[in-house]
């Protein structure tokens, strides 16, 4: 099946599989994938590595507006890098898990992130996951797609992929990191995570990865009247 150049967005809740699904998809069809999360952990790695977020996490907003424009922050065909730096796992942990919605939520930074983004989104031919994609950073994209699924899939999935990768996580940990990023990602004042109202909505709770491949292949065909 042949997808024509166009952007494929994918929002929803943490953990939810929208990176697996949007790999397999820039895989099968030769799409570009973009991490939008991953830049945001980034500038929050940045904002601790540099003293930037105190012990009780109130965060030196200032001393942050004054050094984003020196930080180096990319995405390289291995992962995200600060400067010559892969930080892909270190961004992944739960430090950076813990604070990584409060930074998102600063205007400031979300202008940095979407500077970037639109960068890449020019190429077209890019599926870009994250919580405001379809809704503000890219809202003329083709393909809209809103992901969701239970609290408990979802913990049970990142705490699978934490242990995966050599963490030793807590599931009390895990689910309460989960539901509060929930809640400030869907309740801040810039670009909160909703639904765009033209989004696919996907719950996958109960599909296994390729349901949900067949599922956006559907989408894809309907949507362009591609018959084979
Ligand atoms: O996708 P991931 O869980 O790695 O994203 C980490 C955090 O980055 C989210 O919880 C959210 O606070 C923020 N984010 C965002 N907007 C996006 C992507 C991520 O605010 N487009």
């Amino acid at each position: 099946m042949n997808i024509p150049d166009i952007i494929i967005a994918i929002d929803g809740y943490s953990s939810t599989g929208k990176s697996t699904l949007a790999k397999l998809i820039a895989e099968e069809y030769s799409f570009l994938y973009l991490d939008s999360g991953a830049l945001y952990r980034g500038v929050t790695l940045h904002a601790l590595e540099n003293g930037l977020i105190a012990e009780d996490g109130t965060i030196d907003e200032e001393g942050l507006k004054a050094s984003l424009p020196s930080l180096d922050l990319d995405f390289r065909t291995d992962g995200t890098y600060i400067g010559d730096r892969c930080v892909e796992k270190v961004i992944r942990t739960l430090e950076v898990s813990s604070h990584v919605s409060p930074i998102s939520a600063i205007p400031f930074v979300r202008n940095f992130v979407d500077d970037r983004l639109h960068a890449f989104g020019r190429r077209k031919r890019v599926v870009m996951d994250g919580r405001d994609i379809g809704t503000t950073v890219f809202p003329d994209a083709e393909i809209k797609i809103f992901m969701t699924a239970s609290a408990e899939v979802r913990a049970q999935r990142r705490f699978d992929e934490m242990k995966m990768k050599g963490q030793e996580p807590v599931m009390e940990e895990v689910m309460k990191n989960l539901l509060e990023r929930d809640y400030i990602d869907s309740h801040r004042e810039t670009s909160p995570l909703s639904r765009a109202a033209d989004a696919y909505v996907l719950d996958n709770s109960d599909m296994t990865l390729h349901e949900e491949t067949v599922w956006f292949q559907g989408l894809a065909q309907g949507k362009f009247g591609i018959l084979e």
